[in-house]
This record gives C-alpha cells, sequence and structure tokens, in this order.
C-alpha cells in the first residue's frame, strides 16, 4: 500500500484522468487531495502557470470533482481561509456534507498563531482533521510589485506557537521554511532549499522531539533536498521519526520514491512512512 499524502486536483495540468494514470504509474494506491484557499492579494501571479487561469488557488470543488471520480482512491483535504468569519462553520459543514478527512492545505500569510486561526485548530483536533501546513520566510524574489515576496504562515516560532497552543490537534509540517529548519543554522531565513551538509541541533528535530502532535510530510523539493542533503543524515532521520514522516509528493514524478528505494530502508520502517502513518493518522484500519 502506498499513499500520497500530499497533492492537489488540478495542479499542472493534472485533472481527474491524468492524476488516475499518474497514480498507475508510481504505483499510488491513495492520494490525499488539498485545497488552497487565498485572498487574491496573497497569490503570487507565478501561480498561474500552474493552476487553471481565472482563478485563485484550488478551490473546494475542484477537490470534490476530482474526488469523485475515484471516491476509494482519494481522501479529501480543505481548509478555509481562516481568516473568514464563517471558516468553521465551513469547514464543518465540508465533513458532514462532503466527508472532508484532512484540513489542508493551510498557506496564508498569516502568522500560524493568529487567534482566529487558533480557534480553528481547536476544532480540527476535536473532529481529528489533521492539518498540513506551509511555511515560506520572507526570502526576496527581486521584484518589488505586487510584493516584494511571499511569505506564508511567519516563521516556525509562530509555527511552534501553534503546536504547543493545540496539543489535541495533528499538525504536519511542509515546505522550504519548515524543512531548512532541518540543519541548525539560519538559512531557512534566507534560502528556500539550501544544501550541503546538516549542521547538528536543527529545529525541525527538536520540535519532533517535544511535540508528540507533530508530523511531516516528505513532499516537494523541500523535503526530498532536507532527507537527501546529507543522505547519512537524511536516513538516520527518516529511522529515528519513523512513526511521524509521511510519504507525499505534491507533484506528480517519482524522485521521493526513488530515493527512498535507495537507503534500503526495513521494510517495517518504509511501510510505516509508505502508508502506515498515514493510516494511522485517519483512524483507518491499517
Ligand atoms: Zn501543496
Amino acid at each position: 500500500m502506498l499513499i500520497d499524502a500530499h497533492n492537489h486536483p488540478n495542479w499542472h495540468g493534472h485533472d481527474a484522468d491524468r492524476i488516475l494514470a499518474n497514480m498507475e504509474e508510481h504505483g499510488i494506491d491513495r492520494m490525499w487531495l488539498f485545497t488552497w484557499e487565498v485572498p487574491a492579494t496573497d497569490y503570487s501571479p507565478t501561480n498561474h502557470r500552474v493552476l487553471p487561469p481565472g482563478g485563485v488557488g484550488i478551490p473546494l470543488q475542484d477537490v470534490l470533482s476530482v474526488g469523485r471520480a475515484a471516491p476509494d482512491r482519494f481522501v479529501l483535504g480543505y481548509m478555509p481561509d481562516v481568516k473568514r468569519p464563517d471558516a468553521i462553520d465551513r469547514l464543518k459543514a465540508a465533513v458532514e456534507i462532503h466527508g472532508i478527512r484532512v484540513a489542508s492545505e493551510l498557506k496564508q500569510r498569516v502568522p500560524f498563531d493568529d487567534p482566529d486561526a487558533l480557534d480553528i485548530y481547536h476544532f480540527c483536533g476535536e473532529q481529528k482533521l489533521p492539518i498540513t501546513i506551509h511555511l515560506d520566510y520572507p526570502i526576496a524574489t527581486g521584484y518589488r510589485y505586487p510584493r516584494p515576496n511571499w511569505w506564508y504562515g511567519g516563521s516556525l516560532d509562530s509555527f511552534e506557537r501553534a503546536v504547543a497552543a493545540c496539543p489535541e490537534t495533528i499538525f504536519i509540517g511542509h515546505a522550504p521554511g519548515f524543512w531548512a529548519h532541518i540543519s541548525g543554522d539560519d538559512r531557512a531565513l534566507t534560502e528556500s532549499y539550501p544544501n550541503g551538509p546538516v549542521e547538528p541541533g536543527g529545529r525541525v528535530l527538536h520540535l519532533l522531539d517535544t511535540y508528540p502532535n507533530l508530523y511531516a510530510d516528505l513532499s516537494a523539493g523541500s523535503g526530498l533536498t532536507a532527507i537527501s542533503r546529507d543522505p547519512a543524515f537524511g536516513r538516520e532521520f527518516l529511522v529515528r521519526y519513523q512513526d511521524r514522516l509521511l510519504f507525499a509528493r505534491d507533484y506528480f514524478d517519482g524522485r521521493l520514491m526513488a530515493f527512498l528505494k535507495s537507503l534500503n530502508l526495513e521494510p517495517a520502517v518504509f511501510d510505516k512512512i509508505a502508508c502506515r502513518n498515514a493510516q494511522r493518522l485517519l483512524g483507518d484500519a491499517e
């Protein structure tokens, strides 16, 4: 069993048919499909290259319509804009009417410990909805308009305060600003994909050691870079946190799986990362 625990409908031109064909090609049994609800002012125009034009972000409607193409293959996710006054009601309705099981993806220009966001996290804890978060620091793009940078979520400090404030809620760390902290230096603040040897004392490890409600997905260039930039460290990291890491792609390639296979992990460790941890988070039978 293989579960891709982070992906999106209509992302990079992948409609339901292309996603299902891609799952066949890569041996993926199930895929978690996430929305991205974000105000237009907080949306980088570069996303128009990889998402359907005319819209902003990835609407719930897209998750629902792709999900309907193969209900037994998709786990549906939705996180409303946390600053909507009716965000909790919208999420509750999506759970009750559409069977939403994951409150993701959270990617907004709002610090993670915003009081309105904390209310939603508490609701997610009660409902047993894991939350996948996207963290980006304000790293200059070289342009002044429409914005000089595209930070999302604030900082690892704001994320840590949220994780600490909501011990009953499962958080899944993701994205460059999260994974660059695998190394005990400050390169996360200035580089999206720092490479090379991992320095001791990385805050990702400290957070995983401190908060049992924190998980992380290995998706995208950020997750793969974190575990492959220093392969001996990466292998140790995967073994040490084998109960808290999720196979995930946030894209449609096979690079992460190729790297995982190259490490020759014990089958039990591989299995947890490939599917068992994701199943356990959703309360699914293993
Ligand atoms: Zn994503």
